[in-house]
């Protein structure tokens, strides 16, 4: 059998992130101001992100170094493996070969550290002491308050309700590191106070919960707000998971014809496959494939508009140009608490507006199913986000079994799901079920898109 694991010695980690901004073929819309509907300016964001992330977030430079220090907590756990997922081939009986990028091995089990210390860093650096953020099935508020921990910030983060109530230990996990947690809808926001008026039972939603953190940081002139996905900064940043997949897939001697990942703010897959889709733009690569894969019950890119919108519940943020389902679009309770979130990142919008990357949408029994594939051949148990990329690999797998077609498949692998085990206790009793498409809610909520 060939080799099963990829892996790059330390000293070959990448020294730079990739800013796709550099080699788009169109200009990505602007970012508008909410009050003025022009174009933000660095000193509009100024109260929320310290000045470094705010020129990473505009800049169209092509490589942007990574700070020493920064490279040097990433070394806890990078470069990350690459797997060529055999034996999940040899149960589909596929011709296809499989390789998956695992991010799960980092300290809170998934992609997000890369951002986390990235902004924790800068935040540092500019005098900052305390961050505010909000987080959904807690993975983000995990990984922040790791890395408030590695530069000793104070972070404070605003779980969606829904996720506190399920998903305990994420918040444990917080306290260990040092951060501090509440339930959102909270009372220590006029947002959060607002919505618990009209709604005590409300489950939340990242938008309510962005609103909330947002609040807090702009009320207090030592706090800044840091955002877990979905701005450009924060893809930036996942690259050089992209960057490593690349130089691991060239060790392995392959290619991917397709690479498939979850979106839920787009920071995870979009770190991956930004360094590969710069061979698709330039036309070394034009039959590469990426797909893009969201849950059925928040279908924001195959379903939503192409508009500009909040990125928030209370319409606080600066309008994205992105596909939406309205910022006041509260999904159902799935379990792929990372997938739940009205927007996506203008980025990936973009592209998928260009033509350049496609997108699906499962529902969540048929990714469970995939899930235990997984576990059972592969041996991780994945995170519930994530079981909804392996649901489309297996899939493009079986077809290539069909057709006889030998393609190479690269997965984005997103994160465990160790502490998702109440979800797939749930899968496994035969408790679960799936959420239809809600265009009511959908066509209630797009209702009040801000008119630009
Ligand atoms: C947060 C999270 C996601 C979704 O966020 P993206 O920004 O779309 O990557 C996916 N998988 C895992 C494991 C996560 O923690």
């Amino acid at each position: 059998m060939d080799r099963t694991k990829f892996v790059l010695d330390e000293k070959k980690m990448p020294t730079r992130w990739y800013n796709v901004l550099a080699d788009l073929p169109e200009p990505l819309p602007p970012v508008l101001h909410p009050a003025t509907g022009k174009p933000v300016t660095p000193d509009d964001l100024a109260p929320l992100f310290p000045m470094e992330l705010i020129k990473q977030e505009m800049s169209t430079e092509r490589w942007i170094e990574i700070p020493e220090e920064v490279q040097d907590i990433y070394k806890l756990w990078r470069p990350t493996t690459l797997f060529r997922a055999h034996r999940l081939e040899k149960v589909l009986d596929t011709p296809a070969k499989i390789f998956y990028k695992y991010e799960g091995s980092s300290p809170p089990g998934s992609h997000k550290p890369n951002t986390a210390v990235a902004q924790a860093y800068y935040n540092k650096k500019e005098g900052i002491k305390r961050i505010t953020t909000e987080t959904g099935a807690g993975q983000w508020g995990s990984a922040l308050s790791f890395a408030g921990a590695c530069f000793d910030l104070e972070i404070k983060v605003y779980m969606v309700r829904i996720s506190y109530n399920q998903k305990p230990y994420r918040r444990i996990m917080m306290e260990v590191w040092g951060g501090k947690c509440v339930p959102s809808p909270s009372s220590d926001t006029k947002a959060g106070r607002d919505m618990l008026a009209k709604d005590p039972d409300c489950p939340g939603s990242l938008g309510l919960a962005i609103s909330e953190a947002v609040e807090d940081a702009v009320s207090r002139d030592d706090t800044h707000y840091s955002l877990g996905s979905v701005l450009n900064h924060v893809l930036l940043h996942q690259t050089i998971n992209g960057l490593e997949t690349k130089k691991l897939m060239e060790i392995a001697g392959a290619y991917p014809d397709i690479i498939v990942g979850c979106i839920g703010g787009g920071s995870n897959f979009a770190g991956l496959f930004l360094p590969f889709i710069r061979d698709k733009i330039d036309g070394t690569k034009p039959d590469l494939r990426i797909i893009n894969v969201e849950p059925a019950s928040c279908p924001t890119v195959t379903r939503g508009p192409y508009a500009y919108d909040f990125g928030d519940e209370a319409g606080l943020t600066p309008l994205l140009k992105m596909y939406t389902l309205g910022h006041g679009f509260i999904p159902p309770p799935v379990h792929a608490g990372g997938l739940r979130y009205h927007g996506m990142a203008p980025i990936i919008c973009h592209l998928h507006k260009l033509g350049l990357v496609e997108a699906r949408a499962e529902h969540q029994l048929a990714t469970f199913k995939a899930g235990i594939t997984f576990a059972r051949t592969e041996g991780i148990i994945s995170a519930p986000e994530p079981d909804h990329a392996i649901k489309v690999v297996i899939d493009e797998a079986l077809k290539c079994k069909e057709s006889g077609e030998s393609k190479t498949i690269l997965l984005a692998h997103s994160g465990h799901g160790h502490v998702d085990m109440a979800a797939y206790d749930a899968y496994l009793s035969g408790k679960l079920k799936d959420y239809d498409y809600p265009y009511e809610k959908i066509d209630e909520s797009l209702k009040d898109l801000p008119s630009v």
